[in-house]
């Protein structure tokens, strides 16, 4: 059997665990960094890779005002009992920290999201704009023989991966062709592809290499299994038992075990057991199946948040080579044109809230029904948005594809998707006279700063920019349900990252952050940017507590 030694342990390699590693390196630590999948970066390499880093030092450059009172004031407004102040605290105070922390120290670069607010801008503390960071365009020939070992997701014209833009934010609208041409020459990429290729040149650049094909199954007690589990019961956690591409093998750490190893969406069992409401599909990386919730409660870990996910409306859309995927609706509700009804053919929910408050309609349950009345749902558009906007890669004049179902009228759609015809008239009839009248007295759609941030540039920021009839036949309807950019819940953890047992004492040695980890979040999104901000602070924090153990080997003080 090999021996592996290092000083700390990352697993997965997401943002959260490239971040835990950068920081342990750069802390002096010898790091052993293991990935489950064959390619590096997770599901942060399929994102946008916004990370909401509020307070953070941009947002002076550009003249934005924000404060850790008023982001602490907006984050508690939207914790309903669900967030912990101190981990809370915790974030907002290093939030600023590792914004610059990774600039000073690493190839990441960031600049501010223009034009996009936090997800409930109108709450105490809430802002329009500068919370949001994204990475600036990075040349993946930087890498070198790791370029081709960045997970990627399915590509429509060379240009998308996933839902998001591998060319950067700004593409295909807004940016003229000959850049986009040059971008793909250079292989200058973006979103999370730019985030993940950053963090993971800063790791290299400090001498840590990732060992891919390696899945972490147990944990280990004085550098030994005890049992089929690994560690039971409490004791220092001083390692990892393996799965590696040439077998088993066990690896110690001196400072400590971050598992960084993304949520549980992907294990049936799990989501059954904790999640709060449906979750029909998952759109992150199918590696994501509870490897690190196991792991810790395998050693009496404390667990928090576990009823919670970051929420997200999806549709199946067939890709080529790929086959039929979930497909994230986020513009495609908030667009004008569209609107979203339930099996009873009516509207139930601003359609162009943020995703993740959305999922609290979808698990509305109907009590003398005794049924979740609003999922699976509807998406329903006319021929005035597909030909405007497209629709997941399909755009007219293709011929419609089988995954959209398409009517001459609305009474005949009904009849298609089998929803009461009348009530589908009512609710398109209701809605274009609202629609006429430049408001939606109903959920209020375009009323929040955010739904018209989202909504169609062209209208310049104002209701129209979300609210359009349905009324220019063919009309067109797509089933909607609730799926998941990742779980939340996992081993809670103190201020460091440290995981807690059931007793609130901490477990020597292990550590959690990103979708791993019991979320800071509650049932929240702070913002575009809202996992994967809260991702780098809390690998950012165990990273460097579990170096400065190994190295020190003294206890650390509280900051
Ligand atoms: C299309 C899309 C766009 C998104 N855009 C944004 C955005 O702009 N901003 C934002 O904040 N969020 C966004 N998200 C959500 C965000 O991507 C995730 O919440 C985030 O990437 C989670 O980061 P992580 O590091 O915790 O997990 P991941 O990035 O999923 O990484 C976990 C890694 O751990 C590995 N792993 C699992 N088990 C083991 C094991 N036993 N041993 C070793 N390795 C293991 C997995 O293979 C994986 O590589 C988006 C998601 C999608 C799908």
């Amino acid at each position: 059997m090999q021996e592996h030694g290092y000083d700390v342990i990352v697993l997965g390699t997401g943002a959260a665990g490239l971040t835990a590693a950068l920081r342990a390196a750069a802390g002096g630590a010898r790091v052993g960094l293991f990935e489950k999948a064959d390619t590096v970066g997770g599901t942060s390499a399929w994102s946008g890779g916004t990370v909401w880093l509020p307070n953070n030092r941009h947002e002076a450059e550009l003249g934005f005002s924000d404060s850790r009172e008023e982001v602490l004031t907006y984050l508690m407004s939207l914790s309903h009992g669900l967030m912990e102040q101190p981990l809370v605290e915790a974030y907002v105070d290093t939030a600023p920290e590792v914004a610059a922390w990774l600039e000073d120290n690493s190839p990441v670069e960031f600049e501010t999201l223009r034009g996009m607010s936090d997800y409930h801008p109108e709450h105490p503390g809430g802002k329009q704009e500068g919370r949001s960071l994204e990475c600036t365009l990075f040349p993946f020939a930087d890498l070198g023989d790791w370029a081709d070992r960045v997970t990627v997701g399915w590509q429509i014209n060379g240009e998308i991966t996933m839902s998001e833009s591998s060319l950067g934010r700004k593409a295909p609208g807004g940016v003229p062709r000959e850049e986009l041409d040059r971008r793909k020459l250079r292989d200058e990429r973006g979103a999370g592809q730019a985030l993940v290729g950053r963090l993971l040149k800063g790791c290299l650049d400090r001498g840590v290499v990732p060992q891919v094909g390696c899945r972490g199954v147990r944990l280990l007690a004085g550098g030994r299994a005890t049992g089929v589990g690994g560690v039971t019961g409490g004791g220092r956690v001083t390692g990892v038992g393996i799965e590696g591409p040439d077998g088993p093998f066990e690896a110690s750490a001196r400072g400590g075990v971050v598992l960084a190893t993304g949520g549980f969406e992907h294990d049936e069992r799990l989501v059954r057991a904790f999640l709060r409401g449906p979750l029909a599909r998952a759109v992150s990386v199918p590696t994501n199946t509870g490897d690190g919730l196991r792991m810790a409660m395998r050693v009496g870990a404390d667990l928090a948040d576990m009823r919670e996910a970051w929420w997200v409306a999806t549709i199946d859309v067939d890709v080529a080579g790929w086959g039929r995927v979930p497909w994230q609706v986020n513009t495609e509700r908030t667009r004008p044109h569209t609107i979203m009804v339930n099996d009873d053919g009516v509207r139930f929910t601003n359609e162009a809230a943020n995703y993740n408050a959305l999922g609290n309609a979808f698990h509305v349950v109907d009590v003398p029904r005794f049924a979740y009345v609003n999922h699976p749902a509807w998406l329903v558009f006319d021929q005035h948005y597909l030909s405007r906007y497209g629709l997941a890669g399909h755009r007219p004049p293709a011929p419609t594809p089988d995954w959209i179902i398409e009517a001459p009228a609305i009474a005949e759609l009904a009849g298609r998707i089998g929803v009461p015809v009348l009530a589908l008239q009512a609710t398109v009839e209701r809605w274009n006279g609202n629609v006429a009248a430049g408001s939606d007295p109903d959920f209020r759609r375009g009323d929040s700063h955010h739904d018209r941030a989202w909504g169609d540039p062209a209208f310049g920021g104002t209701h129209q920019g979300t609210l359009g009839p349905v009324d220019s036949p063919p009309y067109y309807a797509v089933r909607v349900r609730c799926g998941t950019l990742g779980t939340k819940g996992g081993p809670r953890t103190d201020t460091q990252g440290r995981v807690l047992d059931v007793d609130g004492d901490v477990i020597e040695g292990l550590y959690a952050a990103g979708n791993a980890m019991g979320s800071v979040m509650g049932m929240t999104y702070g913002g575009h940017g809202g996992t994967l901000g809260p991702g780098l602070v809390f690998g950012y924090l165990s990273g460097r507590h579990a170096a400065t153990l190994a190295v020190t080997s003294q206890p650390v003080r509280k900051p």
